[in-house]
């Protein structure tokens, strides 16, 4: 199975185009639930991060992981962020890599499977083509802060700690514009498919 690359900054997209290559039989894994997966409770992970950080709340009452407090303390402290990178992305690796060959029959013979990170070039990730979703800034607030309670300001973060539009689409091998309608993005999907189809024969 052929890898390709779908990446997008927040809100751009990247869940709602993977589900339109779904339609067409296409199997997606994205990364950001990969990196959920890994530290879900009863996973190995979960009980070294609750052993090394020692926070009597880094544990939620359901037994998950508190993510913002983690987030907090591992931005004050980078040995630490680099601590929890050591264990944790050997374990997204191999889970994705598990993911991405295990896919469902139907999507057998379609030749090519999607890999969905927001950061797949800033992480450098290994695949055979990529595809980038161009959206504007503003259309990326106005979504992203529509689908969840991130304010304005979080998400501008969020996107200041990703590659700029300019940069993302001047490394992807092919560019899906989602800034119109659904039914606009549908197409284009629909005509990316056929052309990876036949070049991965
Ligand atoms: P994140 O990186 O934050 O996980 P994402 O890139 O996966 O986000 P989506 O969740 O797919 O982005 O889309 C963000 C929001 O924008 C969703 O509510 C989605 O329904 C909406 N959306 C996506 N594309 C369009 C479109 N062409 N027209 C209108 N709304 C859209």
């Amino acid at each position: 199975m052929h890898i390709v690359g779908l990446t997008g900054g927040i809100g751009s997209g990247k869940s709602t185009v993977a589900k339109l290559f779904t339609k067409l039989g296409i199997h997606s894994v994205d990364m950001d639930d990969v990196a959920r997966w890994v530290v879900a409770p009863g996973e190995p992970a979960l009980d070294l991060i609750a052993q090394h950080f020692k926070h009597p709340n880094i544990l939620l009452a359901s037994g998950e992981l508190n993510r913002p407090l983690l987030r907090e303390l591992i931005f004050k402290e980078p040995s630490q962020k680099a601590w929890l990178e050591t264990l944790l992305h050997p374990l997204i690796r191999q889970r994705t890599h598990e993911a991405l060959t295990t896919a469902p029959r139907h999507t057998h013979n379609a030749h090519y499977a999607l890999l969905v990170s927001p950061l797949l070039f800033e992480k450098k990730i290994a695949v055979e083509a990529s595809i980038a979703i161009d959206v504007t800034p503003t259309t990326q607030i106005q979504r992203a802060s529509l689908r969840d309670s991130n304010t304005p300001e979080q998400i501008q973060r969020i996107m200041a700690s990703q590659f700029g539009r300019d940069t993302r689409n001047a490394k992807a091998d092919f560019i899906i514009d989602n800034n119109r309608s659904l039914i606009n993005t549908q197409a284009q999907v629909n005509a990316l498919h056929h052309q990876l189809f036949h070049h991965f024969k």
